[in-house]
């Protein structure tokens, strides 16, 4: 079992949609139930009891011109109209999906024809094009329906063609390709998935238009043909009797108004839920800063803060974790370190061992939902950063603290050149004129040795290398100056040369400003060049700490020494890499006692007997094993 919420559990726990859900579902029984309910004959006329009132003995919504039951015709009309609005729409839906997905995958003369076909239908305004088909066919409902869907297949088509080229050309296409699947089962197993959610929202949206289209044509005369009842027909018959008998337009209306309302509000919930990215963390967007327990929550069983209290960054018992489901993930389950100005300290471990969140915890930047800070504090010079109000956060994150993204393309505004962007971050820090800022953006650039940075503060990101964008993303980072600098790898998507250059720059410039540095990398050897002090992280703890000489060339804890055994040694081909079993533990099911111990050549049964603490190794050297600790 998963444990991540159902489909039904994440429509029903977003409010509006479950109004929508709740909405829609009343009408939809009603509808369904209308051949047993106990309903007059919708077209039996009644002229000795025409235009009765709602709440008439025997009517309850009143009768209309020909004395015909309301409620009657409001029922049996509105499961008509649902019917024909959602036929045109999933009608219109495979028709124009199927015309978008091949147009967009084959390209070429297909693409030409397919696409300058639907532009001929595009050509003529939406409601004439209807109005000259129901023309040509003659009036009637199936006529109205089948014009509604011709004029509407153009919406589908163009909609799933722009959603199948964002992905046709992206490597997993490639990679089904070299599977060996056929174009069909690209199109059917690749291609279809990626434009569901888009299809999907469409025809939610569609329905409610469609059933609206169909009113119209029926309000026209051109729709259902009297004396069967649909929501159209029966608006138009009402629309002259609005002064002496205002019920008879109003309350179809509203049925009208309401079905469309849910028809969208469900739309909205169903395209959030197909969507992989909104299900993991649920149908709420993302907060502006992680969230996190009371201060007294997050603060029991701390000591006082000292001396850490005075630093530009104490990281104090920092938990965060992410509520998916029923599942916990504890990614961070008690980390604590300080740094000092000047100085670089190091986060190191697998994929999955805490790092990063760590890192985005600092920055208030865990997304939330589903991430929460249940407990510790991130102290700058004595102010937690966890809870001071937002302005605050705002000044501090990007101005006394700086953060380096890993990925500087998709951290780059791809439509704003990159100066702009430098001068934008110091504009928002620094109340500068914007020549001003601009003239610093610039000097900014040179300092991390962009080339001819004058000229090329005009570009976009995507005109420099991956190494150049690491650089703009450091210049972006000391655009005011800060205090704290976290980098988190910033150097993995680079080639060799280039990260040493990086690595050079970030050092070259904490060393000039005095800045602190938080480095976060999976790489020891990174570490060992830049760092003077390293935290080893794995299950979400840090396991080992100390100066990076000491843990690095005499570490204590079983898991850093196989860490180190990983790492290649250049000039001595005889020394065996001895890689780690096994893999990182899942946060969600965390081993009771040291998360290592499932890979652990040396553990015994002490060691997953209880939590096991920091021991000192030396003075400044401190490992969390049972072997340290004895
Ligand atoms: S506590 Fe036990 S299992 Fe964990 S690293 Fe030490 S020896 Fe290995």
């Amino acid at each position: 079992m998963s444990g991540r919420p159902s489909a039904w559990r994440l429509l029903t726990q977003n409010g509006v949609v479950a109004f929508g859900l709740a909405l829609l579902g009343v009408m939809v029984l009603i509808v369904l139930l209308a051949p047993v309910l106990p309903l007059l004959d919708p077209n039996v006329t009644d002229v000795a009891h025409r235009l009765k009132p709602p709440l008439y003995p025997g009517h309850w919504l009143g009768t209309d011109q020909v004395g015909r039951d309301i409620l009657s015709r409001l029922i049996w009309g509105t499961r008509l109209s649902l019917v024909v609005g959602l036929t045109a729409a999933l009608v219109a839906a495979a028709i124009g999906s199927a015309i978008g997905l091949s147009s967009a995958f084959y390209g070429g003369l297909a693409d030409t024809l397919l696409m300058r076909g639907i532009d001929m239908l595009m050509a003529f305004p939406y409601l004439l094009l209807a109005l000259a088909i129901v023309a040509a066919l003659g009036p009637g409902l199936f006529n109205a329906m089948m014009a509604i869907i011709v004029v509407n297949i153009p919406f589908f088509a163009r909609g799933v063609r722009g959603g199948t080229l964002s992905v046709v050309n992206a490597d997993f296409m490639a990679a089904a390709r070299l599977s060996g699947l056929s174009d069909w089962q690209i199109i059917a197993t690749e291609l279809f998935p990626n434009v569901l959610p888009g299809i999907v929202i469409g025809v939610s949206t569609t329905v409610g238009w469609m059933i609206l289209e169909t009113a119209g044509l029926s309000f026209l005369g051109l729709g259902a043909q009297p004396p069967q009842a649909d929501l159209g027909g029966m608006l138009g018959e009402g629309r002259n009797l609005i002064q002496v008998a205002p019920h008879v337009a109003t309350i179809p209306g509203i049925v009208i108004l309401l079905l469309a309302v849910g028809i969208n509000l469900v739309g909205d919930g169903l395209r959030d839920v197909l969507d992989p990215k909104l299900k993991s963390g649920g149908l709420a967007r993302t907060h502006a800063r992680t969230a996190a327990a009371s201060s007294e929550a997050r603060r029991a069983g701390l000591q006082p803060a000292g001396d850490a209290a005075r630093q530009p960054l104490a990281v104090r018992g920092l938990h965060t974790q992410f509520t998916v489901g029923r599942n916990v993930y504890k990614a961070v389950g008690g980390v604590s370190f300080t740094v000092k100005p000047g100085e670089a300290v190091g986060l190191v471990g697998e994929s999955g061992s805490g790092k990063t969140v760590t890192a985005l915890s600092i920055a208030g930047l865990v997304a939330t939902p589903p991430g929460k800070i249940t407990r510790g504090e991130i102290l700058h010079h004595g102010e937690d950063l966890v809870d001071v109000p937002m302005q605050r956060l705002q000044a501090v994150r990007g101005g006394t603290i700086a953060y380096v993204f890993q990925d500087p393309l998709t951290t780059l505004n791809p439509l704003i050149p990159v100066g702009e962007q430098v001068a934008e971050t110091i504009r928002r820090h620094q109340n500068l004129p914007r020549a001003e800022a601009w003239r610093k953006a610039v000097a900014l650039l040179e300092s991390v040795r962009l080339p001819d940075a004058a000229n090329r503060a005009r570009s976009y990101p995507h005109e420099f290398s991956g190494g150049q964008r690491q650089r703009i993303g450091i210049a972006m980072a000391l655009a005011n100056n800060p205090e704290v600098i976290v980098a988190d790898e910033p150097t993995t998507a680079l080639d060799v040369t280039t990260q040493a250059q990086v690595l050079a720059l970030l050092n070259d410039l904490r060393r000039e400003r005095n800045a602190a540095l938080v480095f976060i990398s999976h790489d020891v050897g990174v570490i060992a060049e830049l760092c003077d002090t390293v935290h080893v992280m794995y299950g979400g703890k840090v396991v080992e700490s100390g100066p990076v000489a000491a843990v690095l060339q005499t570490p204590a804890h079983p898991y850093t020494q196989r860490l180190l055994a990983c790492v290649p040694v250049l000039g001595n081909p005889e020394r065996k890499i001895e890689p780690i079993p096994g893999l990182p533990p899942a946060t969600n099911a965390l081993p009771e006692g040291c998360a290592f111990a499932p890979r652990c050549h040396l553990a015994e049964a002490r060691c997953s007997a209880a939590e096991i603490e920091l021991a000192p190794v030396s003075a400044d050297h401190f490992a969390r094993c049972v072997r340290v600790a004895a």
